[in-house]
């Protein structure tokens, strides 16, 4: 019987250290993002929601901020300027720390002294100047972070599997992506540039949907992290990853879509008038104004990687970028002194079609059968069997 107890204790123990070593991500190392980057902003109000913060400044002491209370900091030059709501000197640090006082803490955080937009956040907040910017790094657990990047990417009120589907997208982004800022301290911006995370959520959905895939990542052949790419709705198909980043993935191949045609993005057209069309062209390297106009007429039907006008030609992604179109699926028709450009979908059109993937939710396909329809050949895998982090 004291054989077996100790069994158990052992085995308890081998548990209760085991997700720190097969989570992918020791809990020491929590996930560090920083906040409002694209902001650009030289001052924040930092308020209490939930709890309780210690606010560090380094090295000019320390104070208590309970629920309620704020603190503005500035940037100027390499330091920071710090102005608490019951204090009235400015306190002027290196850096500042804020740290929650029970671990179930919560802050807002609005650019600006009295900025309009406000975002709310749990764990910890390091504050610093850093090369003409004020540079604000949070850190909070993994599936809070996804959770927050689910709302973000994937909006509110969708089906379950197609929430489970935007979790796993959004763990293996981050997964990939995890040293993407490493020389900057952090390992996520929570701009489009990485992936987009305005905050925590309370949705219960999402929560639950980050709970029921937690650890799961999509794998390609090399048994990594894919490039999770994905997009609004690809139009009936999407695009081959070679013909939108020149380099050709396995799993970012051409699937023709049939689930998001009547989806709200499946459309859109845009009028230029033909002169500005044929401005914009001579730009781009057409030698001369075409003899018969009838030439800028261009049909496509299914994706092609060029627009074609006489024996010029330019590729429809770079015509997307340069005028910034919805899509780089569309054709061309002269009416009149107008050019009109009808559309197919919005977005890059590489991976996983949102639309769509909403569609095949509803009808009762599960998150894996999703996934396995947009990313060619790939795997559901849990992160513990994945080395992470190629960038
Ligand atoms: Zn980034
Ligand atoms: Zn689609």
């Amino acid at each position: 019987m004291k054989l077996l107890f100790y069994k158990y204790y052992l085995l308890a123990i081998v548990l209760t250290c085991l997700p720190a070593f097969c989570d992918g991500m020791p809990p020491e190392a929590r996930l560090k993002v920083r906040l409002l980057s694209g902001f650009n902003t030289d001052s924040v109000s930092f308020s209490v929601v939930k709890g309780a913060y210690g606010m560090n400044c380094f090295p000019s002491g320390s104070a208590l901020l309970e629920k309620g209370q704020s603190a503005v900091l500035f940037r100027s030059g390499e330091k920071l300027v710090i102005k608490t709501g019951n204090n009235p000197f400015w306190i002027v640090s290196d850096s500042v720390m804020l740290e929650g006082r029970d671990g179930n803490d919560s802050f807002t955080l609005s650019p600006g002294e009295q900025g309009q937009l406000t975002r709310q956040y749990s764990g910890e907040l390091l504050c610093k100047a850093d090369l003409g910017t004020l540079l604000l790094i949070g850190s909070c657990d993994e599936d809070t972070y996804i959770a927050g990047v689910v709302k973000a990417e994937g909006g509110s009120g969708r089906h379950r599997e197609y929430f489970k589907v935007q979790a796993v997208i959004a763990r293996t982004y981050m997964y990939r992506h995890l040293y993407r800022h490493a020389p900057d301290g952090f390992s996520l911006c929570d701009d489009v540039h990485c992936q987009a995370f305005n905050g925590i959520t309370d949705d219960s959905l999402i929560i639950r949907a980050v709970d029921e895939t937690r650890n799961l990542v999509i794998t390609g052949p090399d048994s990594q992290p894919i490039i999770s790419a994905f997009h609004s709705n690809c139009g009936g198909e999407t695009l081959p990853s070679e013909h939108l980043w020149l380099t050709a993935q396995p799993y970012l191949k051409k699937v023709r879509d049939p689930y998001c045609a009547a989806s709200p993005n499946s459309e859109w057209r845009k009028s230029i008038p033909a002169k500005e069309w044929i401005e914009y062209l001579g730009r781009s390297g057409m030698p001369a104004r075409p003899a018969d106009p009838a030439v800028l007429n261009f049909n496509q039907p299914v994706r092609m990687i060029s627009y074609r006008a006489g024996n010029f030609s330019l590729p429809f992604v770079q015509i997307r970028s340069d005028l910034g179109l919805r899509s780089s699926f569309f054709s061309v028709r002269l009416e009149g002194d107008t050019v009109i450009l009808s559309g197919r979908g919005y977005g890059h059109g590489a991976g996983l079609c949102q639309e769509g993937a909403m569609v095949m939710a509803s009808r009762g396909f599960d998150f894996r059968k999703i996934i396995a329809f947009y990313y060619s050949g790939v795997s559901v895998t849990e992160i513990r069997t994945v080395s992470a982090g190629t960038e």
